[in-house]
């Protein structure tokens, strides 16, 4: 019997553990990929601590992102040796996910590869980067750009605010760069931040309207902070909402949509259209500045991605891992 390593989670409520998985095992799918990449980001940390119900199946082998080469297929759009990369679509919560050294999936999940990066760096931006795309692509379909004023990042530090830093400072906007590390002030300004903001000036409740700060922002912390964002957003702005690493409830007034025209954009990754991946990947590869994906990445080997998946919770991760698999 044919097995492969991997980290599983045997069922509910059981640590997940480095194991072996049989490849007659794998679910249905007509691509099989040698997984070489994957990746901790948050939701990956809610999975493998058990921390919220992300696994809706088990045996489950966690991890929603990886990149990889095709072994073999029978979709007509990919062919053994064929870099990939793959996002979501239920991948480590219903689909046996990445943290293993193959994968089955459906050929229309993947993305191939954009000359230009390695699986690598597909990993050191991961789900979080290429949310953070999402982020800047959703901004500047509302009209959105660097003339309009300053944009603001929150969890600037983590994954997803690092990458979206980087990226918005790349297209010329002035970036206010949130965190409640002051300590990663350097860190921040490096991937082209201009100015940073105490987590805690976000935090409280706040008044329905404040004084007009930013015309844009991608807001990874949801609850109070999201609705902060919005109260001092200028007037014809927009929020990118995608993240609730500081709750998932929303204590807003609709006194910014109302008064100032401010837009709130949702926006997820997981079910993302197919063409959106492809622009946001391509983007990624000419957009995102490598010495800056090399300044935010730490590289970690597969016996380490559980206590990775406890530290991404405490919030002491800075930027982005990279799993080294296969
Ligand atoms: P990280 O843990 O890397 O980053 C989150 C950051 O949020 C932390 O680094 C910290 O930044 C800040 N933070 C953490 N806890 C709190 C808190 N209690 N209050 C305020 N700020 C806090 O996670 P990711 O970047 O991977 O993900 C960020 C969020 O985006 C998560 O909620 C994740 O689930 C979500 N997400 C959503 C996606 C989608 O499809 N919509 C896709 C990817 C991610 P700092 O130290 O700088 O303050």
């Amino acid at each position: 019997m044919a097995l492969f390593r991997a980290v599983v989670l045997a069922e509910k409520g059981r640590e997940p553990m480095l194991g072996e998985f049989a490849e007659a095992d794998l679910m249905d799918g007509d691509v099989t990929v040698r997984v070489t990449h994957s990746t901790v980001n948050y939701k990956d940390g809610l999975a493998l601590t058990g921390k919220a119900p992300v696994v809706r199946r088990f045996p489950m082998i966690p991890g929603i992102d990886f990149a990889g080469m095709v072994e073999s297929s029978s979709h007509p759009e990919y062919r053994a040796g064929d870099a990939v990369v793959l996002n979501g679509w239920g991948t480590g919560e219903t689909h046996l996910g990445a943290y293993a050294e193959k994968s089955r999936v459906r050929g229309d999940w993947l993305v191939k590869l954009p000359d230009g990066l390695t699986a690598a760096d597909a990993m050191a931006i991961g789900t979080a980067g290429y949310t953070a795309m999402l982020c800047l692509m959703a901004l500047e379909r509302h009209g959105l750009g660097p003339e309009r004023g300053p944009a603001l990042v929150t969890g600037a530090a983590g994954g997803v605010g690092s990458v979206a830093v980087a990226l918005l400072a790349r297209k010329g906007w002035h970036v206010v760069a949130s965190t409640g590390r002051p300590e990663e002030a350097a860190y921040l300004k490096g991937l082209g931040a201009a100015e940073i903001l105490p987590r805690s000036e976000l935090a409280e409740p706040g008044r329905p309207l404040g004084k007009e700060r930013w015309a844009a922002a991608i807001d990874t912390v949801g609850s109070t902070t999201l609705a902060n964002a919005l109260a001092m957003c200028r007037y014809g702005g927009a929020v990118a909402a995608c993240g609730l690493a500081g709750g998932m409830d929303l204590p807003a007034s609709v006194a910014p949509f109302i008064l100032r025209n401010v837009a709130l954009l949702g926006v997820d990754s997981v079910m993302a259209p197919r063409p959106l991946r492809q622009e946001a990947w391509a983007r990624l590869a000419r957009e995102l500045d490598r010495d800056k994906l090399a300044a935010m990445t730490a590289t970690i080997p597969l016996d380490r991605v559980i206590q990775a998946g406890h530290d991404i919770l405490a919030g002491k991760v800075r930027g982005r891992i990279v799993v080294e698999i296969g």
